[in-house]
């Protein structure tokens, strides 16, 4: 007798790779201004009152950082902390704002896990 076999597909890093190119526009629409800085975009953080730019974006990894008060992240991320919002949530509002950054896929993956239990 044969089991059947689940078949798992884990496509994180498509999200990922997709939200690299978003990242510094995203937080610019947000308020933010970013400047070049090297490779990275530089600018005031949001989510402490900052005076010296400690916001640092690479969009390289699509990653989000602050030293001072320790946030840090992807895009979708950056989002649930600026309207303090669940991260699917935020991954369909990304998907409105910026189109085409975001499949339908990507969405569940970033947001819930199914629970397939048939
Ligand atoms: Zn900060």
């Amino acid at each position: 007798m044969k089991r059947r076999k689940k078949l798992e597909k884990s496509q994180r890093s498509s999200t990922q790779l997709k939200a690299t190119t978003a990242i510094v526009r995203v937080i610019e629409s947000y308020g933010v201004k970013l400047k070049a800085a090297d490779l990275d975009y530089i600018g005031l953080c949001p989510f402490h009152e900052d005076s010296g730019l400690s916001l640092r974006v690479t969009p390289s990894k699509g990653l989000f950082q602050c030293p001072v008060c320790n946030a840090t992240g992807n895009v979708v991320q950056f989002i649930t902390r600026m309207r303090n919002i669940s991260e699917r949530e935020a991954a369909l509002q990304l998907c409105q704002s910026v189109p085409g950054v975001i499949s339908g896929s990507d969405l569940l993956a970033a947001g819930e896990k199914k629970d397939t239990s048939l």
